[in-house]
């Protein structure tokens, strides 16, 4: 991350949101009025919104329009830029001005340069300089990053991560994704991939991930892994089968992770063996994770995370019996707190940071 994106109001312990809005009405060199503008952008096409925001982070107008699938660059900026239109519109700016926009991107992202590398699951995207797009566009500052970053510092500045000084964010949707925010600001690496935790080897020769890979945590423990182990594996257990068709009023492709979770707790053999394989390798993943940069608290986002103390009561206690205690004694396993709004949120998020 550039200087220039780095929030620095962040307050440690004290409760950063509270002093960035104290700081907005009171502080001479920060903005007082305006607004601000969230993106999100996901490859699955599933997840396409604009959001327009106050200062204090706010949502006053949101526009959602979710695609079947996510057709080239051209068609979809044109689909945001009436989104934009939308949420832009004069009647709602009350004479104010837009201070910012940011973007929370479901792919790679090379945030310092405001490049996408690569959108996961569309074409067309590598190479994108997508912040220099909305910023000609708009004739306003625009910041991107990853959509995992962006939830992480949503959670780190409104939500389950308030006041925390290291923090690793887990999204754990269709794909996985991660972040490390740390002392309020996200860890990015060397060539912007740190926090991309679903692409961790856990099982030797384990299921192929969709970045071609074998064994990865995603190929395991995402919400379309564990729907698509759930579906392969039934075929041979009638009852699981006939549990499938129950909760999804059979459109059994349409089972969700949380359901899995739900179905292993009422007894499905099935559904418990794979959750103990999330329990198992996610725990794999975090326990070593949690050896490299000792969190405080660990946030859990994504579908998976609906599935709530299912998922984390195990895990924590997993977490505990495998870490060093130095390095767990006072580690917190939470659920987000954004739940499907956390990437249009970190995009607002994104787009208030030093304003
Ligand atoms: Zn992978």
């Amino acid at each position: 991350m550039s200087a220039q994106h780095t929030p620095g109001t962040f307050a440690g312990t004290s409760g950063p949101l509270t002093e960035l809005a104290t700081s907005r009405t009171t502080g001479k060199l920060l903005a007082t009025q305006g607004y601000v503008i969230g993106i999100e952008i996901s490859g699955s096409g599933a997840r396409q919104s604009v959001a327009l925001a106050d200062l204090n982070g706010n949502m006053l107008h949101r526009v959602c329009r979710p695609l079947d699938y996510v057709p080239d660059p051209q068609t979809v900026l044109h689909l945001i830029d009436e989104m934009l239109s939308e949420v832009m519109a004069p009647e709602r700016l009350q004479d104010d001005r837009i201070l910012r926009v940011g973007v929370a991107v479901g792919g790679l992202v090379d945030s310092t340069h405001g490049i996408v590398r690569t959108l996961h699951h569309a074409h067309g995207w590598n190479d994108f300089p997508l912040q220099d797009y909305f910023a000609e566009k708009l004739d306003i500052p625009c910041i991107i990053d990853n959509n995992a970053n962006a939830a992480a510092l949503a959670e780190v500045y409104r939500g389950a991560g308030t006041g925390e000084r290291v923090v690793l964010y887990v999204g754990l949707g269709r794909g996985i994704g991660g972040a490390v925010v740390v002392q309020g600001k996200i860890y990015h690496g060397v060539t912007c991939t740190a926090g991309e935790i679903g692409h961790m080897i856990v099982k030797e020769n384990g299921p192929k991930c969709s970045c071609g890979g074998y064994g990865h945590l995603e190929a395991i423990a995402s919400a379309q892994a564990i729907s698509r182990s759930m579906i392969g594996l039934s075929v041979e257990h009638p009852e699981t089968e006939a549990a499938i068709r129950r909760v999804t009023g059979a459109r059994a492709e349409r089972i969700t992770a949380e359901q899995v979770f739900q179905l292993a707790a009422n007894g499905d053999p099935v559904a418990q063996g794979i959750v103990h394989d999330v329990h198992t390798y996610l725990g794999i993943a975090l326990v070593n994770i949690v050896h490299i940069i000792n969190p405080g608290i660990i946030i859990l986002g994504g579908q998976v995370a609906l599935a709530g103390d299912l998922l984390i009561k195990p895990l924590e206690a997993r977490l505990h019996e495998l870490c060093l205690p130095a390095a767990s004694a006072s580690l917190r396993v939470v659920q987000g707190t954004f739940g499907s709004d956390a990437n249009i949120v970190g995009a607002v998020t994104l787009a208030l940071q030093d304003i």
